[in-house]
């Protein structure tokens, strides 16, 4: 150790070094603390976390990733794991916790091996080569799902509410996820930015809606404007139904009453202009992205036009999606061909707010999913669910293939990594077993969390898998075992191949590291020495 020590002349004071075992310890031990606070949410009966902000905001809920950001993790092995989580989120939407309680694993059981003198190199590239092998098994134990499986997409919704704050109308809410994603997707592409979430405080989660078109925050803008305007032809506008105020100070003139008049008389009739042409396009609702002059609403409010101003951007996209307008940048150049249809379009109160529905629109490719419930921390946790069954969804229809859930595929990995890993030599094999084991940290956990004796489940468990069953899972609510698939459980293959590709990707690297060398804050915060600051290279995920 002291001949180790030498090089700490080089760095400048302050920075801090640790190297070889004790580095690997410190890192492994940060991030298997990140795994183990996340794994109590593992589940149906997972439990939820409340988070405390700095301003006293709360957040509560059981969503891994939401969990591991507000938490604003500092140790840099840590906060690799953390990358997991949000890679997860982004490549799949859901099963963050798992990834995450993978990765823990992985690292807790090589340090078992680091413990035996096993090189830590040859610890990763037995796990590489597990990797390698449980995407082979995943693809090969996963059924095939199309669009048409509609019931097979209601179960992948229906299992990713499982134990959320969406439990009690997970059903209502399945259906309505899968009728909206189906009518967004393209035939090759499923964007769910496409579905839009509308939350509204009050009513219950049953209240939940799929608007076939666009629910935007805004009312109309003149109190005698229709509030309900059927077969809707739709002028979606990106100018200002105003005169512009020039972008540069300029001073008129006036020298008498009548050149006032004359110059007031002129801006009124620029008005007229741009309304009249609105009207002649045979617009019915115009939807402005820009203001809308008082004069104007008054003309549109005439010719019984349903107009709303400042609508934000995006929906403004959306409304073109849902409706078939075009959004118009010249009002002079509106015609009649870039309207869109709606079936409805109506101001409604929704709790105490008026808001525009645009509606039964005949062919849309942007819906909107109106969530309600008692109170905004109920509805941010069932948007979280709601997102998390989308992104499902979306997964499924990419990928095409399924996979049953409740620990299921995460025991069959272990069986056929054990079988493979005969196939070994000596420490290699010691590794691929580590790796195959740690599989089985789900299926313990669900047990665990449901208030289940982990080694009961398991050895039942391991005995179905034994004999030839691919979806034996845990009955979260007897212990026994259960054909998951059967019991519509069931997960996006992408969930669990990702999970795992993110976790040993990360256990590799961070197995690697012998040598933190951090950069002096001072401050070590109470954390492992040489685990603080910005230590980690950049570009390391
Ligand atoms: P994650 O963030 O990883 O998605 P979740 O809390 O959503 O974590 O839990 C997902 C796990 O719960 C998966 O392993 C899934 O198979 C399991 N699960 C979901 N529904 C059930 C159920 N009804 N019975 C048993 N396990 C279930
Ligand atoms: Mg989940």
């Amino acid at each position: 150790m002291t001949d180790k020590t030498q090089p700490i002349f080089i760095l400048p004071e302050g920075y801090s070094r640790t190297v070889g075992k004790d580095a690997q310890r410190n890192n492994i031990m940060a991030a298997k603390l990140v795994a183990e606070t996340v794994r109590t949410t593992l589940g149906p009966k997972g439990m939820d976390k409340m988070l405390v902000d700095s301003l006293g905001d709360i957040t509560i809920t059981n969503d891994g990733v939401t969990i591991l950001e507000e938490m604003q993790i500092e140790h840099p092995a840590a906060k690799m794991i953390v990358e997991v989580a949000k890679t997860q989120e982004d490549e799949v939407g859901d099963g963050t916790t798992t990834a995450v309680v993978f990765a823990g694993e992985l690292l807790k059981n090589a340090e078992v091996l680091l413990e035996k003198n096993v090189h830590p190199t040859v610890i990763a590239r037995g796990y590489r080569n597990a990797a390698t092998k449980a995407q082979e098994i995943l693809n090969k134990i996963a059924v095939t799902v199309t669009a048409a499986d509609e019931d097979v997409l209601k179960k992948v919704a229906m299992t990713a509410m499982t134990g959320k704050g969406a439990e009690s109308s997970k059903e209502l809410l399945a259906s309505l996820i899968v009728d909206g994603v189906k009518l967004v997707a393209d035939t090759n592409a499923i964007d769910i930015e496409n579905i839009k979430i509308e939350k509204k405080v009050g009513g219950g989660v049953e209240n939940a809606e799929l608007i076939k078109g666009i629910v935007i925050d805004k009312e109309a803008v003149h109190a005698s404007m229709p509030k309900k305007v059927e077969n809707a032809k739709v002028a979606l506008l990106d100018a200002p139904i105003e005169i512009k105020n020039t972008e540069t100070d300029a001073k008129i003139q006036i020298s008498s009453p009548d050149q006032m008049d004359a110059f007031l008389k002129q801006e009124e009739k620029m008005i007229k202009d741009k309304t009249q042409k609105i009207i002649e396009s045979g617009a019915t609702v115009v939807l402005c992205q820009k203001g809308i002059d008082d004069l104007a609403q008054h003309y549109l409010a005439k010719a019984n036009i349903f107009a709303c101003r400042r609508v934000k951007k995006s929906d403004m996209e959306k409304l073109s999606r849902a409706t078939g307008a075009r959004v118009v940048n010249t009002i002079e150049d509106l015609s009649s061909d870039d309207l869109g249809s709606a079936g409805v379009v109506e101001e409604l109160k929704v709790g105490d707010e008026d808001m525009t529905y645009v509606r039964d629109c005949p062919n849309p490719k942007a819906v909107t999913l109106l969530l309600r419930g008692g109170t905004q921390h109920v509805i941010d946790e069932v948007e979280r669910a709601a997102k998390d069954a989308m992104g499902d969804i979306a997964a499924t229809l990419r990928v095409g293939k399924a996979v049953g859930g409740a620990g299921a595929p995460e025991m069959e990995l272990a069986r056929q990594l054990k079988e493979f890993a005969t196939s070994l030599s000596g420490r290699e094999q010691l590794a691929v077993n580590s790796f195959a084991d740690a599989m089985e940290v789900i299926p313990r956990t669900l047990a665990e969390n449901a208030g289940l004796d982990p080694i009961d489940v398991l050895t039942e468990l391991r005995s179905h898998h034994e004999k030839d069953g691919t979806w034996g899972g845990i009955d979260i609510s007897s212990g026994k075992v259960l054909d998951a698939w059967e019991n519509g459980i069931i997960e996006p293959l992408k969930i669990k191949t990702q999970a795992i590709k993110s976790a040993s990707e990360v256990t590799e690297l961070i197995l690697r590291i012998d040598d933190v060398i951090a950069g002096g804050s001072g401050d070590s915060g109470g954390m492992p020495p040489g685990g603080m600051g910005g230590g980690m290279p950049p570009g390391m995920m």
